[in-house]
């Protein structure tokens, strides 16, 4: 029997279980865990991810304001705000959604954001810190934090085996290279220019897919019993969402695999949330 990875109810019960350290960190310590969601343009995919994590964050408990500028902002005037939120002691965590309209940066203004407020994991200095193994606290991506957490949840031993990240995103394929990879698996990554995809997806024992193309992994690319995430979230014409991977197909060969939607994009937004109040404790207590 395949197990169906249940994103959804872990999510559920990790978001729990911040609601009621909110709760404990307010009453007991005096803290307000505070995120800033910072969004330029009208992409509408983003306006909708964007309020989903703000009215999130508020259900949860923790401050959360939403910084809305138009598509033609300059890119000093969204840097000015950066340094603002840096220095504002409500804030422990600064997130900046991506993509950004054409005329900004998006290396100068992510790296414009204090480490220590670093949410989405992207700072140089946060990155070197994953992929050097580093002990003591920083943040990680959320959605590669979040798919550890799953892999953990669902007792998936990653010690000597193969994982396949198809998708080097600095988002998502890149701290899970490193994740992984300090978690003693054999890691390989492929991207757009890999030749005979299907040849290295057949060897992984971990497969783990984000390339935002629509049912690139059929069951043809699967080793049998393999453990299949699938990070992709596709719209499909009529309206429906889907996975980079074929899941009726694949779930016929795999140990174990996620569903879309319900798999990994609920444990992403579950796993911010716990990652801004981590932030606030290690900004607090170091
Ligand atoms: P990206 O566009 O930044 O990167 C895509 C990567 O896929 C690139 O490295 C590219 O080389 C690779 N790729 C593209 N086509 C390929 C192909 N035919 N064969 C092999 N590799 C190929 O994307 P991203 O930001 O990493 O997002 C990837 C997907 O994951 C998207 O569908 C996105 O919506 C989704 N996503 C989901 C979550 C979540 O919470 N579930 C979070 C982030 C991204």
């Amino acid at each position: 029997m395949t197990t169906i990875i249940d994103g959804k109810a872990l999510a559920k019960k990790i978001n729990a279980q911040t609601q009621e350290l909110v709760a404990q960190l307010r009453e007991k310590q005096n803290i307000i865990p505070g995120i800033a969601v910072v969004i330029a343009g009208d992409d509408a995919a983003s306006l909708i991810y964007t309020r989903n994590k703000h009215n999130k964050a508020i259900k949860l408990g923790i401050n959360s304001i939403l910084k809305k500028f138009p598509a033609n902002v300059s890119q000093d005037e969204l840097l000015t705000e950066i340094e603002k939120l840096n220095n504002d002691d409500t804030i422990d965590a600064i997130l900046v959604q991506q993509p950004l309209p054409p005329q900004l940066d998006p290396e100068v203004i992510t790296n414009a954001i204090v480490p220590a407020k670093d949410v989405d994991g992207l700072n140089p200095l946060n990155l070197g810190k994953l992929f050097a193994n580093q002990h003591g606290n920083y943040p990680v991506a959320c959605t590669p934090r979040g798919i550890m957490r799953m892999l953990a949840e669902y007792n998936i031993d990653l010690q000597g085996k193969n994982a396949v990240i198809v998708g080097r995103s600095i988002l998502v394929g890149k701290p899970l290279l490193a994740l992984l990879n300090n978690a003693n698996a054999t890691v390989t990554m492929a991207g757009r220019n890999t030749r005979d995809l299907s040849a290295l997806t057949k060897t992984a024992d971990i497969l783990i897919v984000a390339t935002g193309v629509p049912h690139l992994i059929k069951a043809t690319d699967v080793k049998p019993g393999a453990v299949v995430i699938d990070v992709g979230i596709n719209r499909l014409s009529d309206g429906k969402l889907t996975g980079d991977v074929d899941f009726e197909a694949v779930k016929a060969k795999a140990q174990a695999i996620t569903p879309v939607p319900g798999g990994v994009g609920p444990m992403t937004i579950a796993t911010l949330m716990e990652q801004t109040v981590d932030l606030a404790q290690w900004r607090h207590h170091g």
